[in-house]
């Protein structure tokens, strides 16, 4: 365990811990454990859950593939399920992408009309406006061209921005 944990560094801004070592093209992370290829986050989850049952998958609540923090994991049917249920707020423990996060600090409209443009609850956006998530994230640091989401216009409605993602 503790040679897992060298191969990670800790996001300030977002709480992920991210696999820096061997990466799937996906950027999921991964290693060889006894000649068997692992996948980092599975892994993770295993430690402190036990085994992962038949035909459930290990999802990340944060987007985010590299990660390996246990809070960020949960476990389900499918992804779209979860990211599903992440956005529209329904986990107690909902970890917003940094792109909302963002959005939501940069919005010029209501906390519930936010979280309407957003498809999210109007407490996740509270959270980021009284400062108890995202303390540390500055919507300066992230230039919109690696954003998924323009900030909210006034109509109310997050624009895509153009383009590919990495994700
Ligand atoms: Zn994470």
């Amino acid at each position: 365990m503790k040679r897992f944990f060298e191969k990670t560094r800790l996001n300030p801004d977002t709480g992920c811990i991210e696999w820096t070592a061997g990466k799937l093209e996906k950027g999921y992370g991964q290693f060889c454990l006894n000649g068997k290829t692992v996948r980092a986050h599975r892994f993770a989850w295993e430690q402190v859950h036990g085994r992962i049952p038949k035909g459930l998958q290990v999802m990340h609540k944060c987007d985010n593939p590299a990660c390996v923090n246990i809070d960020h994991l949960a476990i389900g049917k499918n992804r779209t399920n979860c990211i599903d249920a992440v956005l529209k707020g329904r986990h107690g423990t909902a970890v917003l992408t940094p792109d909302q996060a963002l959005a939501i600090m940069e919005s010029k409209l209501p906390p519930k009309a936010t979280a309407k443009a957003l498809g999210i609850d109007v407490r996740l956006v509270r959270n980021v406006l009284e400062k108890r998530s995202w303390k540390t994230l500055k919507p300066g640091r992230v230039p919109l061209s690696k954003r998924k989401y323009r900030p909210i216009n006034p109509n109310g409605f997050p624009t895509p921005t153009e383009g590919k993602h990495d994700d």
